[in-house]
């Protein structure tokens, strides 16, 4: 049936269509780098990469641009409380998302562009809205989108036409407007703040100006996807739609898509209310990044997530179920005739798992498809009802389909050295016959977070996901 997204605009589930064929243009709003990221901006983010890997997977070619906002109010206040410069307080920030990006498997987008490195793209923007009287200037150099001059504003958010602005970023230094629901595109210089030399004068640019200059700098002026919580529909995107159109008198994204937030304690995870969980604190915990990216995927992207132990700790069981899965499968040999019904099970998992994703993306369905067919193949592998190659191909199948979800394996989930020369000695201990040797080589790894186990193909070892991998004494006896 192909590919159905709700389209925010529209208020409605539609079929998904390329502007190109064969190409998907894709933004996504990303970070303010005042602070490191919280896993509730995660969920953004894995619910844009799993968009992407789906696309990828049903053979488009996918370009993905992430802006980073590296300069805006807070980030100033931020820098000038610590004594630093904008680069000074943002760099370690952006080094830390890059890390966590990596390690929950996002990306990495093919480009991330820094709104300090185009503030002249910006500018151009306004100089366009000057000219086509959408923008005005105020006394002291600040430069508004004049909403008037808009017609279609308010078509995103729904808004009624005399409704005052009262989203979450509207600038606290908008004197001097001709409408309060003018929104800030320049913002004159300040004592003491950065300020860029441009067309348009001195100063720095309003935040949504960065997404749009960015987007169809990358992307050009329409393009097909754009995505960000449920937060940004207002003021963000709609201001994102008004100043694009207004400056190319074009469509500027055909979809919009916006998930739902994730909640801790019944309200949406924010830093400015402190009920934030950054992923280095769960990994501190012993959680692999694959169960944090599991709990975060595993609920429809417009359904809300309260993110609690429990659910962290159910992820992890159901990624070890995965990754046993993979290292029994890989391990398994077995001398026998192909088992008949395999290539239908296989299929129907397939056909299954697409038309889910092909629904909204609804990844619960075709998670469940994924553990069906494990449980399934579980349980042949017991009974010896697969060859040698059925194993192989079954193995392949699920990484096939992994490329869309990315958790069942982590990618940097490599032995160290160390723990591969002792899972080496220990195969040869049992080889031998030097069975304390084994148990003792056992124990060593488990120490490392490496959980041996013996079965009828030989040892087969994962990393412990819930269990501490760094080395703590086994607790004393009693
Ligand atoms: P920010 O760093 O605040 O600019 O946010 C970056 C991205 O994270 C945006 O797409 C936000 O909509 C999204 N976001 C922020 N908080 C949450 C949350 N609690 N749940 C889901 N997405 C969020
Ligand atoms: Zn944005």
């Amino acid at each position: 049936m192909g590919l159905r997204l709700y389209n925010t605009l529209r208020r409605q589930v539609e079929p998904f269509e390329p502007l190109e064929p064969g190409g998907v243009r894709l933004y996504s709003c990303g970070p303010t780098v005042y602070g490191p990221s919280h896993i509730g901006n995660f969920r953004s983010y894995i619910f844009a990469d799993v968009l992407r890997r789906y696309l990828a997977w049903s053979g488009y070619r996918v370009t993905w641009v992430m802006n980073i906002t590296d300069v805006d109010d807070r980030i100033i206040r931020n820098a000038t409380e610590a004594g630093l410069s904008i680069d000074e307080l943002t760099g370690p920030h952006v080094a830390t998302l890059a890390q966590d990006l990596g390690r929950l498997r996002i990306g990495p987008p093919d480009e991330m562009p820094r709104a300090t490195e185009h503030v002249p793209d910006m500018a151009r923007l306004i100089s366009r809205l000057l000219e086509r009287g959408h923008a005005y200037r105020t006394e002291d150099g600040s430069i508004f989108f004049r909403i008037d001059s808009w017609p279609a504003y308010g078509r995103l958010a729904r808004l009624d036409p005399a409704q005052q602005r009262v989203g979450e970023r509207v600038e606290a230094d908008d004197y001097g407007k001709d409408d309060v629901r003018d929104f800030a595109l320049w913002k004159a210089p300040k004592p003491g703040e950065p300020s860029w030399s441009t067309e348009v004068g001195e100063g720095r640019p309003g935040w949504h100006i960065e997404c749009s200059a960015m987007s169809m700098r990358y992307l050009g002026d329409s393009f097909d996807l754009h995505t960000g919580g449920v937060d940004l529909i207002f003021p963000h995107h709609e201001d994102e739609i008004a100043q694009s159109e207004a400056a190319t008198r074009r469509p500027f994204v055909r979809t919009w898509l916006h998930c739902a937030h994730l909640q801790m304690g019944g309200q949406k995870m924010a830093r400015r209310d402190g009920n934030v969980a950054r992923p280095a604190d769960l990994y501190a915990q012993g959680f692999v990044p694959r169960a944090l990216r599991f709990a975060l995927l595993r609920v429809h992207y417009r359904a809300p997530i309260e993110f609690t132990d429990e659910a962290l700790s159910d992820a992890a069981a159901a990624v070890t179920r995965l990754s046993t899965a993979l290292a029994a499968l890989d391990a398994y040999r077995e001398d026998r005739p192909t088992d008949a019904s395999l290539d239908d099970l296989l299929a129907s998992t397939r056909e299954r798992f697409g038309a889910a994703m092909d629904d909204d993306l609804n990844v619960s369905a075709a998670l469940a498809t994924v553990f069906d067919l494990v449980k399934e193949i579980n349980r042949r592998l017991e009974e010896r009802q697969l060859s040698t190659a059925d194993a192989e191909r079954t193995a392949a199948f699920i990484r096939d389909l992994d490329q869309v979800l990315a958790v069942a394996e982590d990618e940097d989930a490599e032995l160290e050295e160390a723990d591969r020369l002792l899972l080496d000695e220990r195969a040869a201990a049992r080889e031998a016959r030097q069975w304390d040797r084994a148990d003792e080589l056992r124990a060593a790894l488990r120490q490392h977070g490496v959980l041996v186990e013996d079965t009828r193909d030989g040892q087969r070892w994962r990393l412990a996901t819930v269990e501490k991998r760094v080395c703590t004494p086994e607790p004393a006896g009693g």
